[in-house]
């Protein structure tokens, strides 16, 4: 009976809690089932309501994934324009756009808008997604096939686009007095939308929207926080997450398993520099400036921030001589920054002095790219591999603003140390925040009151739903 518990164990680790499914050919995607060796225990456990949930949705998605015959029953019905029975599969098609952080924060919320809508999911490849990300769910495809009819006009779709909810309501051609609907609308979900667009947060809207076969959403941001605002999503979100500040964490690791090239740059790296370490620390430096680094007072930021929550040891600038330890604690400290100076400069603090503590720091940083060029393939394999490096570290401290960080938190179920966002090139006081929770921070929220039609304090309406810690107007899940 010991022997099998260990085994149903290992196994429900491997699984994840039960947020996986068994069955997948492992060798094509090492990650998925290779994750858990690499990550702790989370202390989330997914609920049964979500495990149970996600199952269902698999079983949704073979039946109505790509190359079935609800799939091409609703392609032809596309044009046509005709009313679909209701026992047919709705849609929604999420389109690749922005950098890649904002694209993996926008894709779970899409995901979650899905699962609660009971519609199935089909991803734009973009440029990388293929290269990216394994396939999630089981025997059909995410990928929206390439010979979809509206492929081609994804990168024009835009706040005016005569498919555009938001633009229809703006100029009265949506009718909802009949029962004739479009066969398919554009969603704008971009920082830049406006007041009409945002309607799409309200529930007399989604009425609407929940009989319109194909629903087609551009968004780079992670609309999650005001999806629980939404009345008639929030029993079914209570159900689903128990815990609320844990929807990306659960998406994420249910979605982003990185592909097998990926998954070598993580592991090889992982082995050579982190897995010996007694402690590690994840530096997610992201300077929103022009100007090429390291800057001093963003140096001095990460120090002050790193020293006083005794992130990292004080170093005896006195240089007086301390017999070495003869095993001492070894401290890594994992560095992602599009700039190599700030890891330069810790590296070597470490190195010309001692830690008071007597441990060792190391400071690895895998990449500094110099400047954001999100359409290279292998830019983004790596960007991909030092978020998920940073997600294994044990604490992490992450720049105001920046999705990257957002991803890394998230994975990895920590609640980091925020970098507030320097102004006018001085120093903050205090240098860095504690994070209330790991979600992503929603940054182009709508702050409207559906019912009174007026504008309203949307971080303000429930306990649940806050101002974020790095951007006074985002919002998030706590
Ligand atoms: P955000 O701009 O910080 O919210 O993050 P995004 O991921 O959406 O866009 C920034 C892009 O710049 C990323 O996709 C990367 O391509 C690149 N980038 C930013 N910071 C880093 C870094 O620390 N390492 C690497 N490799 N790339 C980075």
């Amino acid at each position: 009976a010991g022997a099998f518990s260990h085994s149903t164990e290992k196994s429900n680790e491997k699984l994840l809690g039960g947020l996986l499914t068994s069955g997948f050919d492992e060798a094509a995607c090492a990650s998925r089932y290779q994750s858990f060796l690499y990550r702790k225990i989370s202390a989330y456990k997914p609920s049964p309501y979500l495990v149970s949930r996600l199952r269902n949705y698999e079983d949704l998605h073979k039946r109505c994934g790509p190359a079935t015959q609800a799939y091409k029953s609703a392609l032809e019905k596309i044009h046509s324009g005709h009313k679909l029975g209701s026992m047919d599969c709705k849609y929604v098609v999420w389109i690749s756009y922005s950098g890649l952080g904002n694209r993996m924060l926008a894709l779970a919320s899409t995901f979650l808008y899905t699962l609660l809508t009971n519609r199935v999911l089909l991803v734009d490849r973009g440029n990388d997604m293929e290269d990216l990300f394994c396939e999630p769910f089981p025997e059909k495809s995410w990928l929206l096939p390439t010979n979809f009819p509206l492929i081609d006009q994804f990168n024009s779709f835009d706040q005016k686009s005569p498919h555009c909810y938001g633009s229809m309501l703006k100029n009265n051609v949506v009718d909802t007095s009949t029962e004739s609907v479009p066969s398919y609308l554009y969603l704008h979900l971009v920082h830049d939308y406006g007041d009409h667009d945002k309607l799409f947060f309200c529930d007399d809207d989604q009425s609407l929207l929940a009989k319109v076969p194909w629903l087609i959403v551009k968004t780079d941001n992670y609309f999650v926080p005001s999806i629980f605002l939404i009345p008639s999503f929030e029993e079914e979100l209570s159900k689903l997450f128990p815990e609320k500040g844990t929807v990306f964490h659960h998406l994420g690791r249910y979605l982003f398993h990185p592909t097998n090239h990926v998954w070598g740059l993580i592991t090889r790296y992982y082995k050579t520099y982190l897995s010996k370490a007694d402690e590690s620390l994840g530096l997610q430096i992201r300077v929103f400036d022009t100007r090429p680094g390291p800057l001093k007072h963003v140096m001095d930021q990460i120090l002050a921030c790193t020293l006083n929550q005794k992130l990292l040891p004080e170093v005896d600038m006195q240089d007086s001589f301390v017999m070495p330890i003869e095993n001492p604690k070894l401290k890594a400290v994992l560095v992602t920054s599009l700039n190599s100076g700030y890891s330069e400069n810790l590296r070597n603090m470490y190195w010309e002095y001692p830690a008071m503590t007597g441990e060792v720091v190391g400071v690895y940083q895998p990449s500094h790219e110099e400047y954001q060029q999100s359409e290279k393939q292998m830019h983004n394999r790596r960007a991909w591999a030092e978020m998920y490096l940073l997600s294994l570290t044990d604490g992490l401290v992450t720049s105001s603003w920046s999705t990257f960080g957002y991803v890394a938190q998230g994975l990895g179920g920590l609640k980091p140390w925020i970098l507030v966002k320097p102004e006018n090139d001085t120093t903050p006081d205090p240098p860095c925040r504690p994070a209330m929770s790991m979600e992503p921070c929603f940054h182009a929220p709508p702050f409207y009151d559906c019912k009174t039609k007026r504008g309203i304090d949307t971080g303000a309406l429930v306990p649940h739903v806050r101002h974020c810690e790095d951007m006074s107007w985002g919002l998030k899940v706590v």
